[in-house]
């Protein structure tokens, strides 16, 4: 069966790289993907989807539509891909090179859109020897951090009757054509901080008359940095990162009122998370009150880790060994990077793994999020194989 799905897919592979050129031309961002999500939604009619529900968070952004299999009852699996694109300007050249100004397919998702409309037209096809059914979600606002797509599409019931999920994100490190999976943690939690810190400005000249808030932003550019090596354990992973830092006046002999600061926080497991947000707390309080500032702290939690399902993992391993051959089935690393399909996880057994599509005589191993970023289009049709391969095998299994 799986040689029959790799052979459909294959047949379909000329359709799949258009749909993707189309998305990578007409690029929309984080809950602005109306006519993506049109797009699709015709294509599911078109293939006699059932249940094709359009429009999720209370926008028109994302599609959720079933595929019922004839060959008896069964379970419901899902299969997800996001639809949305990066606030960036395309500096590719090639044919199908971004339209828009600041809208740009950087990460890959007009790729999994196109895998999962591939992979509905050989499940249609497989119908008579499917059992159960297989719900689609085209699932919008990946990049958004602050709301974020797939809690949107929980919230408007996508996983009600769902016993499984499965997830690919294409991957330009990973080496053309190599399917990477872990069981486990697999992609980090992702936490933001901000802080202001409120001194008293002055002259430069005349320090004894101010509260310098730059005294206290140095200090913590240090202290906070012996959270990841004196408070979390070696055996765990953790980064904590500043990414801005400003002062309120920029002027050599004037000391500003006010330093901001902000950064992320990645860990994989809750203990670890609980304790990097703890001990930032407790920094900023100690190095303010010694430095005689007052600080505003706001430490927000925005994406969970993204934890593998042991079983699920397992068949997808298996089923990418059957598909791409075993060589090219490898576990991969913990991935400090971090995805909203974590939100799945929570709710049902999950599994995500990564489709290499790197590679360099080709131009597409540039990194993810750049102006350069591109995907190995002759590796589409085996992601949209894998999708129905994996969702025929759990159902059969199941
Ligand atoms: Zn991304
Ligand atoms: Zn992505």
């Amino acid at each position: 069966m799986l040689e029959k799905i790799k052979a459909a897919a294959k047949k379909y592979e000329g359709e799949i790289i258009e749909t993707r050129r189309h998305f990578h031309k007409n690029p929309e961002t984080s809950w602005n993907e109306v006519e993506t999500t049109g797009y699709i939604a015709e294509e599911l009619k078109k293939l006699g989807c059932g249940n094709v529900k359009v429009g999720f968070g209370g926008t028109q952004s994302g599609v959720v539509a079933d595929i019922s299999g004839e060959k008896s009852e069964g379970k419901c699996v899902a299969l997800r891909a996001d639809i949305d694109a990066l606030p960036l300007n395309d500096e590719k050249d090639v044919p199908y090179k971004s339209r828009k100004e600041n809208a740009m397919h950087a990460c890959g998702h007009d790729a999994h859109a196109s895998m999962l409309l591939g992979a509905a037209k050989v499940l249609t096809e497989i119908k008579p020897e499917l059992k159960g059914k297989v719900r689609l979600l085209f699932q919008p606002a990946e990049e958004h951090g602050i709301k974020p797509g797939a809690q949107a599409l929980i919230d408007g019931g996508a996983l009600e009757d769902v016993s499984a999920a499965f997830g690919i994100h294409v991957m330009s490190p990973v080496a053309s054509g190599e399917l990477h999976y872990r069981a486990g943690p697999f992609m980090a939690a992702a936490d933001a901080w901000e802080l202001t810190l409120t001194g008293k400005g002055g002259h430069g000249s005349m320090p004894e008359g101010a509260i310098d808030p730059t005294v206290a932003a140095f200090q913590l550019g240090n202290a906070l940095q012996a959270i990841v090596s004196r408070e979390v354990s070696p055996k765990d992973t953790a980064v904590v990162s500043i990414g801005g830092l400003r002062t309120s006046s920029y002027v050599f002999n004037i000391i500003p009122e006010r330093v901001e600061m902000n950064g992320s926080v990645r860990t994989f497991r809750a203990q670890v998370q609980d304790c990097v947000e703890a001990a930032m707390g407790r920094i900023v309080e100690g190095v303010c009150s010694g430095t005689r500032c007052k600080p505003d702290f706001t430490y927000r939690r925005v994406l969970p880790a993204t934890v593998n399902d042991a079983k699920i993992t397992e068949l997808v391993k298996s089923v990418a060994e059957s598909l791409l051959g075993a060589d090219k089935v490898k576990e991969a690393p913990l991935n400090m990077g971090s995805e909203d399909f974590s939100y799945y996880g929570r709710v049902v057994p999950c599994s995500f793994a990564f489709l290499g599509t790197g590679r360099a005589d080709k131009k597409t191993d540039a990194p993810h999020h750049s102006p350069k970023f591109d995907v190995d289009e002759s590796v589409l049709f085996q992601g949209a194989a894998l999708y129905a391969a994996f969702a025929w095998s759990y159902l059969e299994k199941e």
